[in-house]
């Protein structure tokens, strides 16, 4: 199932990010890079996974160097996700959006909600994991199934287990 957010998304910077989907695992630095935006994995709190800021005319994206790299690739997706929808929040403040390891960042709750459906979008596109799961799977989940599309998409086990239960009641 594709999320509400993604189908509001249009312009040049949908098409930019469609092209990205196409293809597993997606690219995200490639992404962002295309949409002008800069990724620096740096040393953050124990406890903050990302944030985006304005930095300058650009935007940045830090991502938490002691996570997993499933789990920085999930942060990127989410904030690439504020970057699509949240643009004018990013501005209103100087720190941006930093979210902590619930994606929680003191921004209301729907603001979260939606980067996460978003985020689940970028780096595990429904029409792949489908395409994956029906082709090799025969549609059939299992856990071996969860392994496996995790690491192709170079997301978590969890993450996969949470999008194929989505798709399940889609
Ligand atoms: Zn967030």
């Amino acid at each position: 199932m594709t999320s509400r957010e993604y189908k509001k998304l249009d312009g040049a910077e949908k098409d930019i990010l469609d092209h990205y989907l196409a293809e597993y695992p997606v690219k995200l630095g490639q992404l962002a890079k295309e949409l002008g935006v800069s990724i620096k994995v740096s040393s953050m709190n124990t406890g903050v996974s990302g944030q985006i800021m304005r930095e300058g005319g650009n935007y940045t994206i830090r991502v938490n160097r002691h996570e997993a790299r499933e789990r920085q690739r999930f942060t990127i997706a989410h904030e690439l996700a504020h970057y699509f929808l949240h643009r004018s929040v990013i501005d209103s403040s100087p720190d941006g959006i930093r979210d902590n390891v619930l994606y929680r960042s003191g921004e209301p709750e729907r603001i979260e909600f939606e980067a996460n459906r978003l985020a689940a979008d970028i780096v595990m596109p429904m029409p792949l994991v489908e395409k994956v799961l029906q082709e090799e799977f025969g549609g059939v989940v299992t856990e071996a199934t969860i392994e496996s599309l995790a690491a192709r998409f170079q997301v978590s086990k969890a993450a996969m287990e949470i999008r194929l239960s989505t798709f399940a009641e889609a």
